[in-house]
């Protein structure tokens, strides 16, 4: 999306023009000024934050197929471990399986009820998420589930830690997948940009 992303940084460069109007007229007895000074620099960082991020992460929205995909791998299991363990399809040899499995996450082959339900006991995911994902790809006026984007985890269907269950650190990134899988230059760069990051900072 060029366009919002270029309206985004007009709106921002507008508001430093303001911030400069303000901080002119901002005397030092002020009390009330220096706050607004503050809350309209946030507004600034805010909105370039948000024109400088991808413009697929908040309208990106996985297919059923991916999200089965980002489900098995985060529970660690390859196309053949899960092949391995499905005996819904006995006559299939486990190679033809495996071919079968790639394609539904593809997208190519759709799932049966049979397969959503052996898919369910090799690992978990939601069955109220993939109906989401399903009916979204159907065109239906669904509202996009929230996901994480590595592991697509839910509010329903969260990693389980050591001390708790995860939670958002992103509005697409669950706080086990910030701890674990993502790399420390992309940690940093999260990390700056987390509101209460800044707020520690300014
Ligand atoms: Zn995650
Ligand atoms: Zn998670």
């Amino acid at each position: 999306m060029p366009d919002r992303r270029l309206a985004l940084t007009n709106i921002a460069s507008a508001l430093q023009q303001q911030a400069a109007a303000l901080q002119a007229l901002t005397s030092p007895h002020d009390s009330d000024l220096p706050i607004g000074m503050r809350l309209l620099l946030d507004a600034i960082d805010r909105v370039n934050v948000a024109a400088s991020a991808p413009p697929q992460s908040r309208d990106h929205h996985m297919t059923p197929g991916a999200y089965l995909k980002h489900r098995r791998t985060a529970h660690g299991l390859s196309i053949h471990d899960v092949a391995a363990a499905l005996a819904t399809e006995p006559r299939l040899a486990e190679h033809v399986r495996a071919e079968w499995l790639e394609q539904i996450e593809a997208d190519i082959v759709p799932m049966s009820f049979n397969t959503i339900v052996a898919l369910r006991r090799a690992f978990t995911f939601d069955l109220d998420i993939l109906a989401q994902l399903a009916a979204i790809a159907m065109h239906l006026p669904v509202e996009p589930p929230r996901l994480c984007r590595i592991c697509a985890c839910s509010e329903a269907d969260a990693c389980l830690g050591h001390h708790s269950v995860c939670s958002w650190t992103e509005h697409d990134l669950c706080s086990a997948c910030f701890a674990l899988r993502v790399t420390p230059a992309d940690r940093v760069a999260i990390a700056a940009a987390l509101p209460s990051a800044r707020d520690v900072a300014a």
